[in-house]
């Protein structure tokens, strides 16, 4: 196979990592995630991972807490995950380093974005955790910042739907499947496909997006191979 894309931002929900029970990691279902991301890079992708932190922590869920101290936790929620999936990709026999946005030495690589584009193109798996490292954002925003940072040819984002649709398919069985959608599209239908920060960001930067199910972990060697799973945001 010859993959369409070279250097790709896998944005990993938190929830993904989390299996049936939802919450928390399942460390098999983190290694069924791994398998194929292990397939792209034996093809040359280049992989870097931005995690998510939903199955344990969000810092808008929190009802009456400090919305900053909320967030810190937040990220250190997403940390709890990339080290989790650093632990996978290692044992199906992947290079990996963990670089954080909030400094954490000894757990973690700090975030420096020229040695993870040298990680990267020694086909190591960089995973990226904190998000951007700033309270008030998400690691939607953190995936597209650090996508434009590391010159990603697309955002992979691995979700618990199969792409955007017109209404909810929960709701209406006849709502229809976008194949592909303009940055316009979703920030004036307010389409709920990532947050509005981190869509007008991708907009800005001309960064592709592809929103595809993880239910099928398969689906991240198809991404890669550009097969048109999910919906495409361009
Ligand atoms: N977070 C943050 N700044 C960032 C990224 C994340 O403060 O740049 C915090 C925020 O509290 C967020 C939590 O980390 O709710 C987990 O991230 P997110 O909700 O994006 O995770 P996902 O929904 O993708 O699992």
């Amino acid at each position: 196979m010859s993959p369409k894309y070279k250097r790709v931002l896998l944005k990993l929900s938190g929830e993904s990592l989390a299996g049936k029970a939802g919450h928390g990691i399942d460390f098999d279902t983190v290694l069924e995630i791994c398998a194929p991301i292990k397939k792209c890079v034996d093809a040359g992708v280049e992989v870097a991972i931005v995690v998510g932190g939903g199955n344990f922590w969000r810092g808008r869920s929190s009802g009456n807490m400090d919305r900053t101290r909320a967030d810190h936790m937040g990220m250190l929620a997403t940390v709890i995950n990339a080290l989790g999936v650093a632990d996978g990709l290692e044992q199906v026999g992947l290079d990996v380093r963990v670089q954080t946005a909030l400094e954490m030495r000894s757990v973690a690589e700090p975030y420096i974005r020229n040695r993870a584009v040298r990680h990267l193109e020694k086909g190591r798996v960089v995973i990226l955790g904190c998000g951007t490292g700033n309270p008030f954002f998400s690691t939607d925003t953190g995936a597209a910042l650090r996508a434009a940072e590391i010159e990603a040819d697309i955002i992979l984002k691995a979700t618990m739907v199969d792409g955007v649709y017109d209404c909810d398919p929960k709701k209406n069985p006849n709502a229809v499947r976008y194949e592909k959608l303009t940055y316009m599209d979703v920030l004036n239908k307010d389409l709920q496909v990532m947050d509005m920060t981190a869509a007008s960001f991708c907009k800005d930067s001309h960064i592709p997006f592809m929103v595809f199910s993880i239910e099928d972990p398969e689906n991240i060697f198809r991404a890669v191979q550009g097969e048109a799973i999910g919906t495409l945001v361009e």
